[in-house]
């Protein structure tokens, strides 16, 4: 936080303010920068750090002495007081003796689209997790990298392929502090790989009342090869990938030795982190603890949730590289090159998935149906069980409620809801006043999002056709005729192919028929990156960009260039309905969709991770929360493609289409808007981050705290 304008001492606390993500998800603080300067918020994509670097100081002046602007910040500023101190909060006072923290370890965490250190749901999913313990009160530490060079930013040239942008983050213009030692010296944690010294510095970031500890290994002591070890997300070879996963376990217990961090219990959010047992391992053993009594102990204090069920997901690594990398850790353990190996052996290679599911002691899915396909799975480490047996539970992924429903629909809670929803939003019966909002405020409201949506598209092509280098075809593919009027179809995620981007253009002269129908006009966005090195997710892309510069789709195929959790927002917030069809069952989970339902978004998807738990016709006098494309199961993808896209354009033939446009004289649809409250009504309690925190708490957490 260099460089900011002197900011005068009335409104001094701005700076504390900017300094941690709280603001992030709290309306009044958005509501003051706003207030601060609108054109900065939005030319800085919602970043007050930068905002208050840029900001004229004579404006700063001039508020300080205004009155309206002194009393939501005096508000704004006695409510992070009180969130920051825990107090008053659920985990405090249900449990006020457990303070020993959560340690929360994760490759990647999205907390805010200024620190683009997550590539898709998994990241979010640990972003909303911390915001979520901070809410209640629980104490937890994450534990990552920094990536100074983030995930890469997108950008698609005429012919489609998708191309790699990487940035260098400047840590000046995010809230984020070095970690200092108790001399005052930046903390250097050393991990050896190879044989050789590897240092890391450690980064701090808040978020609330939860810290994240953020390893960085660009510093002056390393090799060039090793400071640039952690510049980027996923980025590079397996031996890239050994190399960070043993800094991050290994690294990662020791920035929290090193701070005198002593946690209670020890979340391994994925795989990635595992080898962070066998430091701890290492640790009980040469502290004297007989090796079995150490493992028991370990299992007893780690909890790990696998996050996918496709066999990429998981890390294996050859033995030959575990040689290499790990030396004779093994016998700072205490046990053979054998048994070292056993702990991790699946299929002839050394698992990370593996070796987290035989070191915890408490394990989960992400879904009710990922929890049994994981069963199924990972059956053959518990050689001695049926799959039904085998001990992985299942907790359903939440998302972060206040981070993502947006202010005007919160603006309407208060109003018909309860004045104390924030506070209570995990109580499903709350939410049945949503049917007392009257379907013309709620739809407008909708309208309005939309509208946002587009304007913001709007934007984003004008900045790129000023900037040059853009070709007409691509203005069009990238949004410019999107109608407001239009039913508009949102799929934006990660371009992973097993989510089947290209599904809908099967059958292309269906589609445009849908699409083109008279006065019943439909369109589709699309956004989301492929990893750099999966050709397939990059060609569904290019596929779906040729289709948006096709003039026979007219302009209502477009393709958002950079999909980020920026973007996520507008997009979650303003379409009409959200499409998820994957190849079930591999999306364990799926979050994008609560996001939207939870904003009057109905889901229009395979009944895969959450939406086979979400999802219900209309029955007993409820609607429809949203539709459901089946849950047929061929082992001949073809057939199974076939199938689905049939399924889903006679959904929108029958259904969707027709409901969206049948208006009262006014325009308003009452029966797609009842969807859209029973979608609302039906996720933001159930799929809140809030219920899903606590399932942690009193599955996962609670027995190794106690
Ligand atoms: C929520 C979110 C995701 C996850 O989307 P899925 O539908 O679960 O694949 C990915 N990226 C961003 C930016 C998100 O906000």
């Amino acid at each position: 936080m260099n460089g900011a304008v002197p900011i005068p001492e009335r409104i001094r606390g701005l700076a504390d303010l900017v300094d941690n993500l709280w603001w992030s998800w709290n309306v009044p603080a958005r509501h003051l920068f706003k207030a601060v300067s609108y054109p900065l918020w939005k030319s800085t994509r919602h970043n007050p750090v930068r905002m208050l670097q840029l900001v004229d100081p004579q404006r700063l002046a001039r508020l300080s002495q205004d009155a309206d602007f002194l009393s939501l910040y005096d508000k704004v500023m006695a409510s992070f007081a009180a969130d920051l101190s825990n107090g008053h909060l659920w985990f405090a006072a249900q449990y006020p003796e457990l303070r020993r923290p959560v340690a929360y370890f994760s490759a990647e965490f999205g907390l805010h689209g200024s620190l683009p250190i997550y590539s898709g749901g998994l990241g979010v999913l640990s972003g909303d997790h911390c915001k979520e313990a901070s809410d209640l009160g629980l104490p937890l530490v994450g534990v990552g990298f920094i990536y100074p060079q983030g995930y890469f930013r997108q950008r698609i040239p005429p012919d489609g392929w998708q191309e790699a942008i990487y940035d260098m983050l400047n840590f000046g213009q995010v809230s984020i502090h070095p970690v200092l030692d108790q001399h005052g010296n930046r903390l250097i944690v050393t991990v050896t790989l190879r044989g050789l010294p590897l240092h890391v510095q450690v980064w701090q970031v808040r978020a609330g009342r939860i810290q994240l500890y953020l390893m960085d290994s660009n510093v002056q002591q390393n090799a060039p090869w090793d400071r640039d070890l952690s510049a980027r997300l996923y980025g590079g070879d397996q031996e890239t990938r050994i190399r960070q996963e043993m800094v991050l376990g290994l690294g990662g217990v020791r920035v929290l030795r090193a701070m005198g961090i002593d946690p209670a219990v020890w979340h391994l959010n994925e795989g990635h982190s595992a080898f962070q047992v066998l430091e701890r391992l290492r640790e009980l053993v040469r502290g004297g603890t007989p090796l079995e009594e150490a493992i028991d102990h370990v299992r007893h204090t780690t909890a790990f949730t696998t996050h996918t069920p496709v066999p990429a997901g998981h890390d294996a690594f050859p033995y030959h590289l575990m040689d290499e990398y790990f030396g004779r850790f093994w016998e700072e353990m205490g046990v053979s090159r054998e048994r070292f190996m056993a702990l991790g052996e699946h299929h002839g290679r050394f698992n990370m998935t593996v070796l987290a599911l035989r070191l915890s002691g408490r394990r989960n899915g992400v879904s009710q149906l990922h929890g049994q396909v994981s069963r199924q799975m990972w059956q053959p480490v518990w050689p001695d069980r049926p799959a039904d047996q085998v001990p992985i539970g299942a907790i359903t992924n939440g998302v972060h409620m206040p981070s993502w429903v947006s202010t005007s629909l919160k603006d309407i809670f208060d109003q018909y809801v309860a004045e104390d929803w924030a506070e209570r939003h995990d109580e499903g019966a709350m939410w049945d006043k949503l049917y007392e909002i009257p379907d013309k405020v709620l739809w407008e409201a909708h309208r309005t999002l939309k509208g946002k949506l587009l304007a913001f598209a709007d934007q984003r092509i004008r900045q790129s056709w000023r900037a040059g280098g853009l070709q007409p075809s691509q203005v069009l593919a990238t949004g410019a005729l999107l109608d407001p009027e239009a039913l508009t179809i949102g799929f934006a995620r990660r371009f992973a192919t097993y989510k089947r981007a290209t599904l809908l253009f099967r059958d292309v002269s269906r589609l445009k028929r849908i699409l083109h129908a008279e006065r019943r006009p439909v369109q589709i966005v699309f956004a989301g990156k492929a990893h750099p090195a999966d050709a397939g997710g990059k060609e569904f892309i290019q596929q779906v960009y040729q289709f948006a510069q096709d003039p026979e789709f007219g302009g209502r195929v477009a393709f958002l260039e950079d999909y980020d959790l920026h973007m996520a927002h507008f997009l979650v917030q303003g379409v009409d309905v959200w499409l998820n069809n994957p190849r079930r069952p591999m999306e364990a989970s799926g979050t994008s969709g609560m996001k939207a339902a939870m904003n009057g978004v109905p889901n229009l998807s395979v009944l895969d991770g959450w939406w086979a738990e979400a999802y219900h016709p209309a029955e007993g006098g409820r609607p429809a929360n949203g539709w459901s494309i089946g849950e047929s199961h061929y082992a001949d993808w073809d057939a199974q493609d076939e199938v689905d896209s049939q399924t889903l354009y006679r959904l929108l033939e029958e259904q969707v289409v027709p409901l969206f446009y049948d208006r009262d004289p006014f325009g308003v649809p009452h029966g797609w808007v009842q969807v859209m409250k029973e979608a609302m009504r039906t996720s933001l309690a159930a799929f809140s981050m809030r219920r899903m925190v606590k399932e942690y708490i009193e599955q996962m957490y609670l027995p190794a705290m106690r």
